[in-house]
């Protein structure tokens, strides 16, 4: 049999014999197999279990919310919180377009239908202008979904991208004037906070991500949190396949498989251990990408280049999940992200484009979008870095190298 793996053969083929960079890696802490033993040993390898107790504990004491479910993935945890906030056919979702496609998906299996607000140019995230737009304009309009003409919002769904915290205070006031419930997808902000406050605990619910290249991770897995206790123990139900209290097999509602399994679990209880830790090194992954790339746009630096990143406005702090930036051709004597991306790629480090926005998306283009493009101008020109909490020094010193090479002969034409 065959031991090589996928990155083993491209390291071959481009004749470098150097092992991979990744975007953004698993990096296990002391304690995860202690705790995955823990669960063999005392059999508890279902879904449920102590760990799972635990885990969930740890998770809302993390994030200052009262309850926790811990859940198959992110996905599971959308999924249930719009059938909790009562999204089916006939009702409208107001989601960030410039997300991973996991956000909007879920309002698609419950049949209602989406609607894509834009990014503002700080954050990246939701736009609360273009969201008043589109939530005055539906109101005014009635918009064409599965049952008929409709205007029921029953949900916005705002995204803290790359770990960066929404404008909450904007989306929460107009969530309130016009009453309509946050389903905050923290996914990739696990350890950010917002004037002081955990994101995924800023909405009426709060979805958390443990995906394998997520801050922190249990190979997969999610949890769906908030202070509303009789929400997260029907999203418990719903999420046990919805059994009725009966010795019998009962059910009133339709059920899912959406529990985290107990083994997970445990990985998650070491993983939340060292969280901490993982947000200061994401946080100084970022510090040193900033400094290289203001030596290339400093006035008394090596060129007038020009890179921009994602800021982080006062009284909100990043986890820094992943340090993205943006190159405009036009800024940059034609320096692209596109030149950056493969020449990276050519010598095994991974970059990628930032997410396609949903309503450029093949699937998701019938749906209505509103907003002025800033996440298309995004999309265009940004740039996601190997932002692994694992990167080495070594790492680093080879990243720098690699981008010198690039950025240096477009510096000084
Ligand atoms: C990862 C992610 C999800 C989905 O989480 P899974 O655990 O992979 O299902 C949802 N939204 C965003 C923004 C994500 O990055």
């Amino acid at each position: 049999m065959s031991t090589q793996t996928p990155e083993h053969k491209l390291q071959v083929e481009s004749g470098k014999d150097q092992s991979r960079i990744w975007l953004s890696s698993p990096h296990m802490g002391e304690n995860e197999q202690t705790y995955v033993t823990q669960a063999f040993s005392s059999n508890w390898i279902a879904p449920l279990g102590p760990h799972v107790n635990g885990f969930e504990e740890d998770l809302a004491a993390y994030t200052g919310v009262k309850h926790a479910a811990a859940l198959s993935s992110g996905t599971a945890a959308l999924h249930l919180g719009l059938i909790l906030m009562d999204a089916g056919p006939g009702d409208i979702v107001l989601c960030q377009s410039l997300t991973f496609s996991a956000s909007a998906n879920p309002i698609i299996y419950q049949g209602a239908t989406p609607v894509f607000i834009d990014s503002e140019s700080d954050t990246w995230n939701m736009d609360p202008v273009a969201l008043e737009e589109a939530i005055v304009s539906i109101l005014n309009t009635p918009i064409q979904t599965k049952s008929g003409l409709s205007s029921r919002i029953k949900a916005i769904v705002p995204v803290h991208l790359y770990g960066m915290p929404a404008k909450m205070n904007e989306i929460k006031s107009i969530s309130e004037k016009y009453g309509i419930p946050i389903l905050e997808d923290a996914a990739e902000a696990l350890g950010s906070t917002y004037q002081g406050k955990a994101c995924g605990s800023l909405g009426d619910l709060g979805v958390l991500s443990f995906n394998g290249n997520k801050i922190i991770t249990t190979s997969g897995g999610g949890a769906l949190i908030s202070d509303d206790k009789k929400k997260i123990e029907k999203a418990r139900f719903y999420a046990t396949q919805s059994r009725d209290p009966a010795p019998h097999y009962q059910h009133s509602h339709l059920g899912f498989n959406y529990r985290m399994s107990n083994v997970l679990a445990g990985i998650g209880r070491g993983q939340m251990e060292v969280l901490p830790e993982r947000v200061a090194q994401r946080r100084s992954n970022f510090n040193r990408y900033k400094q290289y790339f203001d030596k290339w746009q400093t006035p008394g630096g090596l060129s007038n280049l020009h890179f921009g990143f994602q800021n982080e406005p006062e009284g909100s702090f990043s986890n820094r999940w992943l340090t993205c930036i943006t190159v405009e051709p036009e800024l940059n004597n034609g320096l692209s992200r596109e030149i950056i991306r493969l020449a990276l790629e050519s010598e095994n480090i991974e970059a990628r484009p930032l997410w396609k926005p949903m309503h450029l998306q093949p699937y998701f283009k019938e749906y209505a979008y509103f907003g002025n493009r800033t996440s298309e101008q995004l999309f265009e020109n940004g740039l996601c870095l190997p932002s692994g909490s694992n990167l080495t020094p070594l790492d680093f010193k080879r990243i720098f190298e690699n981008l010198d090479n690039i950025i240096s002969g477009f510096s000084s034409r």
